[in-house]
């Protein structure tokens, strides 16, 4: 096949691409091999361009940055929210060690204590005061490893 180059090449693909039929460039065609190759190439491009097509049209810029703002925001709430999940979780660890440690410590005294709950008020204060002084401190050690990355910024 020659590399042949013709002047109405690219009309005959323009009008090929828009659906003119125009019958002056068509009787060309016929004529010319350039012409008819270079339909040949077009139909092609327009064949493969219709399979290779996405089947949904992309979502317009202004919802793809209003939905990445509201992912940010979530993702942000998560974060604020690990240090409470946190402390929560140590907080329930904490009352069920401090719960064992009441019914192994005081198996024996427990009848007692339900007896004389206002007289034994000690023996159950002192394991929550500990509990308590262990979870503020918790508190503190979560609370400073949060504020940390935020001093970066
Ligand atoms: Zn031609």
């Amino acid at each position: 096949m020659k590399n042949q180059i013709c002047e109405f090449e690219k009309a005959v693909v323009k009008d090929f691409e828009q659906g003119i039929q125009n019958e002056k460039l068509a009787f060309h065609v016929k004529e010319c091999a350039a012409c008819r190759e270079a339909l040949k190439v077009a139909s092609w491009m327009q064949n493969f361009a219709a399979a290779t097509a996405p089947k949904r049209a992309l979502p317009t810029p202004g919802f793809l940055w209003w939905k990445s703002k509201i992912i940010e925001k979530q993702e942000a709430g998560r974060r604020a929210a690990q240090p409470i999940v946190w402390t929560q979780t140590a907080a329930i660890i904490l009352v069920i060690i401090t719960t064992a440690w009441l019914a192994i410590k005081y198996q024996s005294k427990f009848s007692t204590v339900i007896e004389n709950f206002s007289a034994s008020i000690e023996l159950i204060a002192t394991p929550f005061l500990i509990a308590f002084v262990f979870a503020a401190v918790v508190c503190i050690a979560v609370a400073f490893k949060w504020r940390e990355p935020s001093r970066k910024n």
